[in-house]
């Protein structure tokens, strides 16, 4: 699936900040090593401090402490470290300053070695241990039975926490998502849940339309915070990367204590995920629970949800159900170890995607596991509730020209019936009957239609038919209502799919084939000369002529209705000349692409094109109408290009000189090489 381009992950991979985290222990070691040596080599006026100095230090000490630990959730994991390697590297200072081993403080420093041991960093707080190691090393004279006890500890916590997490299946240091990443597959499979919840969550963004749509994982390691994993907004470059929250705080903490769906106004609110204020009306969240609550899902809208306030929840409870069959399958991976039964995981989710692959993919699906049944034929048509009629959009042992059929739903008495009682019905000898539905196939004997209703939506309706000596007995009926209410769910999401397929494909003003369609369709194109399917490719370049004038004067929503106008010529010329397609290759540059067509018919069409806009296409205010002039280059494959990019370099070359010699004209290659010869 193509990544829209509003999606986006918080990075819960480790392996990506890996840069930063290096570093980070790289400067912090250096100034411990610093610290230390300007220490042993006594570059430090030493002091000795009194009860009341070091109180005051105590104090401060466990005041950072204690706030750092509150504020632990909204501060995040690696904050909090970072802010105790501060403490840690502050306090190892003081410790030297006041007489290295000797000093009260060095107790403060081993607190905060054993913090760091307990929150698992184990490498910082082997760095830190050395640390102190070294100054008592250097003061050893000093050194006394205290000090052998505290590394005592320190040995001790070290070992209990080590062997905990070791039994717990927990890698030190591993946040709770991180998968165990010990080769290809597993990187794989972590690919492939992601794309699980992405397609999960534009499907659900684009079934509920609210702003944002956001799915939070609950954090073990960082005291069972909410962190952001994945979001779908309109407003994508506002939501907070790596925002979590505490379940204690704030709005959203409040409302998932609810532990149910939850909507709430939220006028005025500022909702704590956006970095800029973003304007919304009403929010919701509801908990995913496995078991346990495992994460949260929570959504805004810019409107008021009161009608569509159950929808809403079903919908969620939808998502939430499906978030939690991908969670499970992720933390199986967690734990299983062995290859083949992570393959076999693999297997289940590839399933699962196979389900948003597409209507064809699922009526195959549905066929082959109704193989046994002895189905001859059949086809889904879709409904339109806008003039009541169903359309055939999938068929099998049809002729390919049934598809795009349309039966009203009032003139059929079947289909009246159907929508009427939401049963399906069997058709006998039908073959005898002139039913418009078989298409006047008389070998169909026996039809099975079946409405396909999901709640009070009305999808379509299935057909399936057998031939004569065949019946449909009732347990095959019963399995294959079954099986098609089942389906129906997938169907709809699957339309949803493709529309969302869709968009990424084509451009939003025109609702042409956007740029990259283009290249890609261009390069198969070539690949068809390539292969001796068809003889030739010419691709023609449109640019509108003094389009910014066209702007500065009538206005940019005007200029956006002219390209507008102009893809619909272009759509249209598509219609008319086979094998040939267009894209809005970008602002106002389109392009439009005939396969078989040589260089001499390509101009020809190209000119027609010209004189189309010329004379149709206008645009303007009230007062002012103006033509719309367009300027064309043209060239072709294989005569002038070996390859996409000469191609297109070569049609933008007889461009420009087509705006050189006055706009509003169609120049070729054929053109170039003219001018060519008249500079020799
Ligand atoms: P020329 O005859 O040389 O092509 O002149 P031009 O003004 O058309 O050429 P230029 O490429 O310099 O300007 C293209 C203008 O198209 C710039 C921009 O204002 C306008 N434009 C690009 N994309 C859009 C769009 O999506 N909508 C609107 N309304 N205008 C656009
Ligand atoms: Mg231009
Ligand atoms: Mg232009």
């Amino acid at each position: 699936m193509k990544r829209s381009p509003y999606v986006r992950f918080a990075s819960r991979n480790k392996g990506e900040e890996k840069p930063f985290r290096f570093d980070l222990k790289i400067v912090i070691f250096s100034i411990a090593l610093v610290i230390l040596a300007a220490d042993i080599f006594g570059l430090y006026p030493h002091a000795e401090f009194n009860y009341i100095t070091n109180f005051i230090l105590f104090t401060v000490f466990f005041t950072a402490v204690y706030f750092i630990d509150l504020k632990k959730t909204t501060l995040g994991g690696r904050a909090v470290n970072r802010m105790n390697y501060g403490l840690g590297l502050m306090f190892l200072t003081l410790a030297c300053v006041s007489g290295g081993i000797s000093s009260p403080l060095k107790w403060l420093v081993m607190v905060l070695i054993i913090m760091i041991l307990t929150a698992r960093d184990f490498k910082a707080g082997m760095i830190m241990a050395a640390a102190m190691l070294a100054v008592f090393i250097k003061d050893r004279d000093k050194f006394t039975q205290q000090d052998v006890f505290m590394f005592a500890v320190i040995a001790g916590f070290a070992a209990v926490t080590y062997f905990r997490n070791v039994k717990s299946g927990n890698i030190p240091g591993a946040e709770t998502l991180k998968l165990v990443e010990t080769d290809k597959d597993s990187r794989h499979f972590k690919t492939v849940i992601y794309n699980l919840l992405e397609s999960l969550l534009l499907l659900y963004h684009d079934i509920l339309k609210p702003v944002s749509l956001l799915y939070f994982i609950r954090d073990e390691q960082r005291g069972g915070i909410f962190a952001l994993t994945m979001s779908v907004s309109t407003k994508e470059s506002e939501v907070i990367k790596d925002y979590s929250f505490d379940i204690k705080e704030g709005l959203l903490g409040a409302a998932l204590n609810k532990n149910m769906f939850f909507p709430f106004d939220a006028k005025g609110a500022r909702m704590p995920y956006y970095s800029e204020k973003v304007e919304v009306k009403t929010a919701a969240t509801i908990p995913v629970v496995l078991n346990r609550t495992i994460g949260a899902v929570v959504i805004d809208f810019d409107r008021e949800i009161n009608d569509e306030k159950e929808n809403i929840k079903e919908k969620l409870k939808d998502l939430c159900g499906e978030i939690v069959s991908i969670m499970e399958l992720y933390d199986i991976n967690y734990k299983v170890i062995t290859k083949e039964q992570r393959v076999s995981r693999m297997y289940e989710i590839n399933e699962k995607l196979n389900l948003m692959e597409g209507k064809s993919g699922l009526m195959r699906d549905f066929l082959n596991e109704i193989r046994s049944f002895d189905i001859y034929s059949g086809y889904l048509a879709e409904y339109n509730p806008e003039d009541n009629t169903f359309e055939v959009s999938e068929s099998f042992n049809y002729p390919s020209t049934v598809k795009g059929t349309k039966f009203n739903a009032r003139e059929n008495e079947f289909l009246r019936y159907l929508m009427h009682t939401g049963k399906s019905i069997v058709i006998d000898n039908a073959a005898k009957k002139n039913i418009p539905l078989n298409f006047n196939r008389l070998n169909l004997d026996k039809n099975l239609i079946s409405l396909l209703k999901h709640g009070d939506s009305v999808y379509g309706f299935m057909k399936l038919d057998k031939e004569k000596g065949y019946v449909f007995p009732e347990f095959e009926i019963r399995t294959l209502e079954m099986m098609l209410s089942r389906i129906t769910v997938m169907l709809e999401n699957a339309a949803l799919y493709e529309k969302i397929k869709k968009q990424a494909y084509h451009d939003g003003l025109t609702g042409l084939l956007n740029h990259l369609t283009f290249q890609e369709k261009l390069r198969e194109s070539l690949e068809k000369k390539n292969k001796g399917e068809i003889r030739c490719v010419s691709l023609c370049v449109l640019d509108i002529d003094f389009f910014k004038k066209f702007n500065d004067s009538f206005g940019h929503e005007e200029g956006d209705r002219v390209l507008k106008k102009m893809a619909v010529m272009l759509a249209d010329f598509e219609k008319r000349y086979e094998r040939t397609y267009c894209a809005r290759y970008g602002g106002e540059e389109f392009v439009f692409v005939l396969e078989n067509y040589d260089i001499y018919s390509a101009i020809k069409i190209a000119d027609d094109m010209r004189k189309y806009s010329e004379a149709n296409l206008k645009g303007g205010n009230e007062k002012e109408k103006r033509p719309i002039y367009v300027s064309i280059g043209v060239t072709s494959y294989p005569e002038f290009a070996r390859d996409p990019r000469e191609l297109f370099k070569n049609a933008d070359e007889a461009l420009y000189l087509a705006k050189e010699e006055g706009r509003n004209r169609v120049k070729s290659t054929l053109d170039m090489k003219k001018v060519e010869r008249r500079k020799r």
